[in-house]
């Protein structure tokens, strides 16, 4: 199958019919791929663990790429064309927020936060404003009001699912694409690389920190929040 997109931890190839292939590999990275690992079945728990949120966001409402989970480790999506947007949510204060702004570490914040950032590891994923977007040529303006609108709502079933599983859904960053059509739907995935989670009773960091802090028993944490996800 022809590769249409080689990234850091997922392999995207070509199935035909305006259909694509996802591969999570076992990879992990941070610091824009400055620091990398390979951690045997971590791939497999994170395309789990995202078909599982895609699925239950598909049935809240939210258009998503996500078409069918392939044991152990791959996705057929619908083919898009990412929009290199990243959309981040923030319902708690941690991460680069506290690095950029004068907010507390771990103080809640209420409305979320919603950001965008431009999808350019040579850049950092600098921030972006409406204005920047427009001018860069990544999305228009009814876009940015539309991923915005979506990660809200993303939060708000997101956030109640991963309550009930005694887990604090802190920070998470989604990517949309859009359709042969032109619609945009969610895309990527939605898994502990890509959000953060919080345990509810203890406070243990249970996502990609464990790897970015050197904190340990990453692979650990990853089956943990896959076990209650699947509960
Ligand atoms: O690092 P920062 O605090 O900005 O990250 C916010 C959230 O977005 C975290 O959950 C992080 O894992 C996620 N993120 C990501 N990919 C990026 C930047 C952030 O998944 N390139």
């Amino acid at each position: 199958m022809k590769i249409l997109n080689q990234g850091k931890v997922k392999t995207v190839y070509d199935a035909g019919d305006g259909r694509a292939i996802i591969e999570f590999r076992d990879e992990i990275t941070a610091g824009d791929g400055a620091k990398k690992e390979t951690k045997e079945g971590k791939g497999s728990i994170n395309a789990e663990i995202s078909a599982r949120l895609l699925s239950l966001l598909e049935g809240n409402g939210v258009a998503t790429h996500f078409q069918e989970f392939q044991r152990p480790n791959k996705f057929i999506v619908e083919k898009v064309e990412i929009i290199p947007v990243e959309v981040i949510l923030r319902n708690i204060a941690t991460g680069s927020l506290v690095r950029r702004y004068p907010f507390e570490d771990g103080s809640e914040l209420s409305p979320p936060i919603v950001e965008f950032g431009y999808k350019n590891d040579d850049y950092h994923d600098p921030m972006l404003n409406d204005d920047i977007a427009l001018a860069l040529g990544l999305c228009s303006r009814e876009d940015l009001t539309l991923m915005r609108g979506e990660a809200l709502k993303v939060n708000e079933v997101l956030k109640v699912f991963f309550a009930e599983r005694n887990i604090i859904l802190v920070d998470f960053k989604l990517e949309f694409g859009r359709t042969r059509k032109g619609e945009i739907v969610l895309a990527d995935e939605i898994s502990p690389d890509t959000c953060r989670f919080w345990d509810k009773e203890t406070g243990d960091v249970m996502d990609k920190d464990r790897f970015r802090r050197d904190m340990g028993s990453v692979l650990e944490f990853y089956s943990e929040v896959r076990r209650r996800v699947l509960s």
